[in-house]
């Protein structure tokens, strides 16, 4: 057998096996070595029946020496009795009709499971179980996360198989490398990862599997950056063209913070220097209209720009902001999304490539390759965290070196965004405009929902608008006591029979949401019951109330995304957050909500709460997923292996030779087939 088989050659995984495995991500013996255990149990010591104890853990060797079935059909009980010198057990399996053939009085067996005392008999229910002559449950064993079809006692054998053929994995790291970072061989990790003798060879193959997870995360990352930062120069946008013009005519006076980020761009663009900078600003602090003043610039340069945003709404909403904003300057903008009919792409398309259209405003549909800019100069992504890095690559690849500028609102911390952004430059607007009042933010059981809604009534009586926000647009059987978007519209007709209300949801058609977005804009829907699909971007002012159904289901950066579509105009607004729940984290959640609008602190406190693992959901941040590295907890490792990244590029760009061949092939891997890397 060779590792690279395919999970069929072995005996016993049959299709549907092989299925289930690949939902897991494993589809050659190989991927069985690189499927981490989430955790261990330690079974070295096997314990005598005689000194078991009531509710431990425990590894039993015994002697099948009475077996007793009961019941029928699929209900069949089955008990056993079991021996060892020191006395007798009973092991009980329920709905056991398929166990049955499994045990023959006088065959040896080794239990592991949880021990009960009941009358002064030992017993063990549903233990986990193998014939002691195919022990491999002795010793450390390791627990893999599972799905449906595949047990605990498949993925032993299977993983005991691949562990054989250990001898055929390849070695990604030279020796140099190895020897320098203090680290274990290959074979070595991924031998003790899975079946360690002890704690310490464990530790030493974690870390050594830890490093390289790290090192081509990096080597990724890096290379990708390489590109844009190349050694080529980017372009000096003319001095002359001065974004004060533009600023002037603004209905508002810039705050410090915004005219601070505006130089600083304004400072790269007319560098020679490719522009690559990230501006971090909490929701409503004005991003908006720094990503106009570069585009401007830019335009009035004689070059074209690009606004990418990550859904149709809020590209939509971007479009007709920049049309009105530009229209007088006579700067052309064009919409493109993946929705549009051919026609209306096509003509979108031709004008853009004849440099007519100066501004494109549109969703990731921008970077099909059909799109061809005449003299692209500047890319802005809006909502970065919710684009892949290489999606942002390949917009600018539309250039000769535009500069790229990446607005988000998730704050994140800077060590991690250097590494996620690579060597980025950032910008923060840490202050919001003037005369925003605070947002009053209130808790409510389902019991005081009656008046969280009455209020909402008084507040459309007194012209205001409210959204409505449920986790889920349809009924869900499996969470019952969670509202989709749906239901609770209809129940919302109902009872506001008097007021127009609209539905709102992802799956909808776009020109259904056009529609009724359009009509929320412009004030003839008063209540807009949806789910998330709000969650970034829109702004309507007279908006004033964000209520949102089971707050308990949304994560706190989450909750704040979507407060931040409330407080836009001069009205007071409220933030009301309904829970069905009462789990300690969901009060503890809406109690932070209830206490504070500072994006950055929320976004903190998510991290405390949900731990680095989701928050930082990796996905969010378009990196790929990591299977044992933690960017928080192993942020040591991470930065001996960014030196080491940057080593190995320095060496060898593009990693052509043939040492680090196994390197190339191990990063391409994990950051999937579609990741476009220059390497
Ligand atoms: P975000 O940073 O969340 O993208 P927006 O750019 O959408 O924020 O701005 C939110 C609102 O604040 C918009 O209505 C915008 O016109 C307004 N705004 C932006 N800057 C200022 C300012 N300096 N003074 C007053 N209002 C501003
Ligand atoms: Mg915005």
């Amino acid at each position: 057998m060779n590792l690279n088989d395919r999970v069929t050659t072995i005996k016993g995984i049959g299709p549907k096996k092989a299925e289930a495995l690949y939902k897991i991500g494993i589809n050659k013996i190989e991927d069985f070595l690189y499927f981490y255990p989430r955790g261990y149990q330690d079974r070295r010591q096997v314990t005598k029946i005689g000194e078991l104890e009531n509710s431990s853990l425990a590894l039993v060797q015994g002697k099948v020496k009475l077996k007793i079935k009961g019941g029928y059909g699929k209900k069949q009980t089955l008990k056993l009795l079991v021996s060892d010198d020191s006395g007798s057990m009973e092991v009980v399996f329920f709905n056991a009709k398929f166990l049955i053939s499994k045990f023959e009085p006088e065959d040896e067996f080794t239990f592991y499971g949880k021990v009960s005392n009941e009358f002064g008999k030992f017993k063990m229910l549903h233990p986990e179980f193998l014939k002691t002559e195919e022990n491999y449950m002795h010793g450390i064993i390791p627990i893999y996360p599972l799905t449906t079809g595949i047990s605990q006692q498949d993925m032993y054998k299977w993983q005991n198989i691949a562990n054989h053929l250990l001898p055929q994995a390849q070695e990604p790291l030279t020796e140099d490398i190895i020897e320098k970072n203090k680290l274990c061989d290959l074979k070595y990790a991924l031998d003790n990862i899975h079946f360690p003798k002890d704690k310490s060879h464990l530790k030493i193959a974690k870390y050594r599997l830890v490093f390289d997870e790290l090192l081509f995360l990096q080597i990724g990352l890096l290379s990708v950056k390489n590109r844009i930062t190349s050694e080529e120069k980017g372009i000096s946008f003319n001095k002359n063209i001065n974004i004060q013009d533009f600023i002037k005519n603004l209905p508002y006076p810039l705050t410090n913070a915004q005219k601070k980020v505006i130089d600083e761009i304004n400072d790269d663009m007319e560098s020679d220097k490719v522009m690559n900078r990230l501006v971090q600003g909490d929701v409503g602090s004005g991003k908006t209209v720094i990503a106009e003043a570069a585009l401007y610039k830019a335009v009035k340069n004689g070059f074209q720009g690009v606004l990418m945003a990550p859904t149709e709404l809020l590209a939509r909403q971007h479009f007709e902001g920049l049309r009105r904003e530009f229209e007088g300057l006579g700067i052309e903008i064009g919409f493109l999304s993946g929705s549009m009919s051919a026609k209306n792409k096509n003509n979108t398309l031709e004008r853009l490539a004849q440099g007519k259209i100066h501004i494109l405003v549109g969703t990731h549909a921008i970077i099909q390759p059909t799109v061809l800019f005449k003299n692209l100069g500047i890319v802005i992504t809006d909502e970065q965290h919710r684009f892949g890095v290489n999606q942002r690559n390949l917009l600018a690849e539309k250039g000769q070196n535009p500069d790229v500028l990446v607005m988000t609102a998730t704050p994140i911390p800077r060590t991690l965004a250097v590494i996620i952004y690579g060597d980025l430059d950032i910008s923060v607007i840490d202050e919001l405009p003037p005369g925003r009042q605070q947002i009053i933010t209130k808790a409510f059981t389902q019991k005081k929902k009656e008046s969280a809604y009455s209020f909402v009534r008084q507040q459309i009586q007194e012209g205001r608008q409210a959204y409505v926000v449920a986790p889920l647009i349809e009924e869900s059987e499996a969470l019952e006591n969670v509202l989709s978007a749906e239901e609770l519209y209809e129940q919302l007709q109902k009872d506001f029979c008097d007021v127009k209300i609209a539905l709102l949801h992802g799956a909808m058609k776009q020109t259904e949401k056009d529609d009724v977005m359009e009509k929320f804009y412009e004030g003839i829907i008063k209540i807009l019951v949806s789910t998330v699909v709000i969650e970034v971007g829109i702004n309507v002012p007279n908006a004033s109330i964000m209520l949102i159904e089971n707050a308990e289901r949304f994560g706190l950066a989450q909750l704040h995304q979507l407060r931040g579509r409330v407080g836009r105009g001069k009205h007071q607004s409220y933030c009301f957050l309904l829970t069905a729940g009462e789990s300690p984290v969901s009060k503890e959640r809406i109690k932070i909500m209830t206490a504070t609008s500072d994006g950055f602190a929320i976004a903190e406190k998510d991290l405390e709460l949900r731990g680095p693992g989701e928050f930082f959901g990796i996905r969010q941040h378009g990196l790929p997923d990591l299977k044992i590295a933690d960017l928080i907890r192993h942020i040591n490792i991470l930065n001996i292996a960014r030196e080491e990244a940057k080593a190995i590029l320095e060496k060898d760009p593009k990693l052509l030779s043939h040492e680090m061949a196994e390197i190339r092939e191990r990063t391409v891997k994990l950051f999937g087939e579609n990741a476009v890397l220059s390497i």
